[in-house]
């Protein structure tokens, strides 16, 4: 059985969703993880805004909006009488219920149970459209099956468990249908994965039921060597090892959800990138196998923060590192890069939620500087031996950028810089030299 997952702009209009019954009918057995039509859930995240802010007015407005796209939607997807009235009331009964949340005091466990309309709706809409062409499917509430622990942390017993008990209930089917993104946590409440979370959806679903692969379709034809979305001339790079795609997606390649990449690798399931607007392009195969080449990718990820604690009682000292990690621990912040000097350590992170408490109990260990709005910059390829030059062509390559941070040896395949969020669109424009 494989795994197909479709994003946003792959189920974004009637066309698309009709594109996708084409594509899913090609396949033998699959599970289908749809994410919200594009742009549904950022609606839906301005309407939690407004509801939390007590703005009745403009949350009813946005919701009217949102309904009307949706009715419009359901009038061009669906050709017979039986299937409108059933779109229509589907469409109903969803916004029936967000604008319950109006007029009341509007609590974060509402906010999930919005946020969670989008995929209800588009799996929905997907499962009648199917039924409308006589395409046989069933329809598999995500709720039933995918669910968090205490710790956000994916609950896989539970997860197996619960999905092929699902499945198990269609031993006939060979087409079902799920929701990406959206789960229920430890307290059985409706949760979700975070933004992009439907790959991550998809690579779980793939793990807890050993599939033959997952395939996450999008809008464009691959992973792509640079960031299409600021560099000219980047093009899909056709073989990836897991570690280097979830290196390069934790540090910005927007393609794939960081978190998605590493159950596969664990259960050694290959990942498929596709393109929904290009089904015969090859498109990007994530596996074990490492293509060794000099330089095959750059990423960044903006929004990141260095923190740097300069202290004389460093030099010669051991257990300094870790009463400096301690604070981070004790304040759940990730690091993601490090460097050190005798007299002093940088570090960056991505979550400030817990910035000042951190600032105030480094203080105690030295002076404390912290640097914002900063992009750190991955470069993946093979930096096994020194022989092989890779690390001076990066640098050469960066050679007009001023560099804060770098970190070069902590895995054989990855160089990362940090570089002000400024100057991160001219770094990624000249390491594409390296491709040329
Ligand atoms: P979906 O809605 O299907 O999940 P996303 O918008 O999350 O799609 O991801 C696809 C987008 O990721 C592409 O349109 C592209 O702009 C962006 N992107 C960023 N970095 C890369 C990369 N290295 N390779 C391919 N796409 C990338
Ligand atoms: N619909 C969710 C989002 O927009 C999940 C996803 O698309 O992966 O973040
Ligand atoms: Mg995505």
């Amino acid at each position: 059985m494989k795994i197909l997952k479709f994003g946003g702009t792959s189920v974004g209009t009637p066309q698309r969703i009709q594109n996708l019954a084409q594509i899913v009918q090609n396949e033998e057995s699959s599970i289908v993880v749809l994410s919200a039509m594009a742009g549904t859930t950022n609606a839906l995240v301005e309407i939690t805004e407004l509801l939390y802010k007590g703005d009745d007015k403009n949350a009813l407005q946005k919701i009217e909006d949102l309904e009307q796209s949706y009715i419009s939607r359901v009038n061009e997807l669906y050709k017979s009488d039986k299937y409108l009235t059933k779109g229509l009331e589907l469409i109903n009964s969803h916004f029936v219920y967000i604008r319950n949340f109006v007029h009341k005091t509007f609590t974060q466990l509402q906010e999930k149970a919005v946020l969670a309309q989008g995929e209800l709706i588009s799996t929905a809409m997907f499962h009648y459209h199917l039924a409308e062409n006589h395409i046989d499917s069933v329809l598999l509430p995500a709720l039933n099956f995918m669910r968090i622990d205490k710790d956000g942390e994916p609950d896989s017993y539970y997860i197996q468990e619960n999905l092929k008990r699902e499945i198990g209930q269609h031993s006939q089917s060979k087409l079902f249908i799920t929701q990406g993104y959206i789960c229920r946590n430890t307290y059985g409440e409706v949760d979700n994965l975070h933004r992009g979370g439907s790959d991550y959806s998809a690579s779980l679903i793939g793990v807890a039921i050993s599939a033959e692969e997952v395939q996450i379709w999008t809008d464009i034809d691959g992973f792509h060597n640079n960031d299409p979305r600021f560099v000219e001339n980047t093009h899909a790079i056709s073989e990836l090892s897991f570690d280097e795609a979830a290196e390069l997606a934790y540090f910005g390649a927007k393609i794939m959800h960081p978190a998605s990449v590493l159950p596969c690798k664990l259960s050694n399931i290959p990942v498929r990138l596709k393109n929904t607007l290009s089904p015969i392009d090859e498109g990007t195969l994530i596996s074990t196998k490492l293509n060794r080449k000099r330089i095959k990718a750059v990423a960044a990820k903006d929004g990141i923060t260095a923190v740097k604690i300069k202290s004389g009682r460093m030099l010669l000292a051991y257990g300094f590192l870790r009463k400096i990690f301690e604070v981070f621990e004790i304040y759940r912040t990730p690091i993601d890069m490090i460097t050190t000097s005798e007299v002093a350590v940088s570090l960056t992170i991505d979550d400030t939620s817990k910035l000042k408490e951190i600032e105030a109990e480094l203080e105690k260990f030295g002076i404390v500087e912290i640097d914002k709005n900063q992009s750190i910059i991955c470069i993946v390829g093979d930096f096994i031996s020194e022989a092989s030059g890779s690390a001076k062509l990066v640098f050469e390559a960066l050679e007009e950028t001023p560099l804060r941070m770098i970190s070069y040896g902590g895995s054989n395949h990855n160089i990362s810089v940090l570089v002000d969020q400024k100057n991160k669109v001219e770094a990624l424009k000249s390491l594409n030299k390296l491709f040329s």
